[in-house]
């Protein structure tokens, strides 16, 4: 039975542009529900970053828990929080805010995504592997962070604009321990992504019915494991091939789930994993199929 909205509840949301697909209202607040939780979560479509800042302004002063920040914003809204974490600060995106009294805490929620959906989508941890990161904007920051933290021992960072990639590579530097760290251009992606354990897709590539694999299906082989941060159309051409390959290969609905599920435990203040990876996902895939998002072979 869900709560009913009253005077007490208090407020959650997503802010970007544009919001119409997003699957985070209909998790969170099936989240909310298995938890008790007196809350509602909102998206707040933002068509600037002067409106992400007003709608930031009102949530140290109104009763926010916190908000999500998805495309094109989690850069800019690095600058407006108080306190940025540790992660978020190496990954340069804030995805989450939580709303501490008045201040405005940042956190980046997507590399713990990362690391979970590896786990529960194909037991993988990235200890002492080889793993190649195509894309090298705020996605595959946080994918960076998550190799660094689940201490991958060479990460090679594929991306069309060098200067990007050695950028992120650069901002990380001084957290890599032991890890070797590389950027490259697409043309010289081959042997990388064809020895590399791990493979994950941070572009956008994909998400139009049409777009082809990143890279072609061939470079892929029995034993690798591919994540596609993309999650609609299921499957993508990335997923199809890299399965037809033999690998194996998942979509970014655990990772979008378990960063989501994050978010609620930062904002419950909760020590431990509490919110619902299972409702929540099975909330997503609900509007998904609604959708008619989600295709044979998913
Ligand atoms: P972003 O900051 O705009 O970065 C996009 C990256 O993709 C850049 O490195 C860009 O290269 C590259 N790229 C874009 N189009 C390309 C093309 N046609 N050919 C080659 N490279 C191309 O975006 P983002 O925030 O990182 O998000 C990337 C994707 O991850 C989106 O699809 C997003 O929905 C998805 N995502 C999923 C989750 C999840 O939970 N599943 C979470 C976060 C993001 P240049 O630098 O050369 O422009």
């Amino acid at each position: 039975m869900a709560r009913e909205i009253s005077g007490t509840t208090r407020i959650a949301a997503v802010l970007g542009n544009p919001l119409d697909h997003t699957l985070s209202p209909a998790m969170h607040n099936a989240a909310y529900r298995a938890l008790d939780l007196d809350w509602v979560y909102i998206p707040i479509a933002t068509p600037d970053e002067a409106s992400v800042a007003r709608v930031a302004g009102l949530a140290r002063a109104v009763p926010f828990v916190g908000f999500n920040v998805t495309m094109p914003f989690k850069q800019m809204v690095f600058e407006l929080c108080d306190e940025v974490a540790l992660t978020a600060r190496m990954a340069g995106a804030v995805n989450t805010v939580h709303v501490v009294g008045e201040r405005l805490v940042g956190y980046n929620t997507d590399a713990r995504g990362v690391i979970e959906a590896l786990e529960s989508e194909a037991d993988f941890a990235m200890t002492g592997q080889q793993v190649v990161l195509l894309g090298a904007g705020g996605a595959a920051g946080a994918a960076l962070v998550a190799a660094i933290i689940g201490k991958a021992a060479r990460i090679t960072v594929v991306n069309r604009t060098i200067e990007r990639a050695e950028e992120l590579i650069e901002r990380v530097e001084p957290h890599l321990r032991d890890a070797e760290v590389r950027a490259l251009t697409w043309d010289d992606a081959e042997p990388a992504v064809r020895s590399a354990a791990l493979v994950v897709n941070c572009t956008p590539i994909g998400m139009q019915p049409d777009d082809p694999s990143p890279v072609p299906g061939e470079w892929f082989g029995t034993g690798q494991v591919v994540m596609d941060m993309v999650y609609r159309p299921q499957p993508t051409r990335l997923i199809a091939e890299a399965r037809h390959a033999g690998a194996t290969a998942f979509d970014g609905l655990a990772m979008l789930v378990a960063q989501g599920a994050t978010a609620i435990d930062i904002w419950e203040e909760s020590a431990q994993a509490r919110a619902p990876r299972a409702v929540m996902r099975e909330a997503a895939e609900r509007q998904l199929a609604a959708r008619g998002e989600v295709g044979e072979g998913s």
